[in-house]
């Protein structure tokens, strides 16, 4: 069954993983590639012929064949040097607009169990730099996931 996160007010992350699975489209900074190989004591190319996948510019995690990201081993193998897009999931443009996104990511993410649209919406618990943001609409843009 399904761990449930408690009512609280402050989001609730259980470490469940789901986050870390699906079709990939989890995009690193240059300097979230160069965070997490020194977090792992790799050169940053050794980091990306393992763990990473370059396409139209982009880094983005290498999803393994059990449906996880590859650097997802009973958690997170770069926990204290995640990518800055893992950090501020599920809190995120595309959920924080849109309550069809954010309904469907509450189903998948039981942290969000205590949380409906109307608290959602004006959460805003990550504040990622600006140029983190810009950088997301590029990649999101490049990759043809937004219009
Ligand atoms: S799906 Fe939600 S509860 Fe599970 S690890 Fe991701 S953020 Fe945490
Ligand atoms: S980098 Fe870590 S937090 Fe991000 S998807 Fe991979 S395992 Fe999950």
């Amino acid at each position: 069954m399904t761990p449930k996160a408690p009512l609280s007010v402050k989001f609730a992350c259980l470490r469940c993983g789901e986050c870390c699975r699906g079709q990939g489209g989890i995009w690193l900074t240059e300097n979230d590639r160069l965070k997490a190989a020194a977090f792992l004591g790799l050169t940053p190319k050794a980091f990306s012929d393992l763990f990473l996948e370059h396409e139209r510019k982009l880094w983005s995690v290498q999803m393994g064949s059990t449906g996880y990201c590859r650097l997802w081993v009973n958690g997170c193998r770069i926990q204290g040097a995640k990518p800055l897009m893992c950090q501020a999931w599920p809190f995120f443009y595309g959920l924080l607009k849109d309550e069809a996104v954010f309904t469907e990511a509450k189903a998948a993410c039981p942290g969000l169990y205590a949380w409906d649209w109307a608290r959602f919406k004006t959460a805003a618990p990550f504040s990622p730099p600006k140029s983190f943001k810009e950088f997301l609409c590029r990649a999101e843009g490049e990759a043809g996931e937004v219009s």
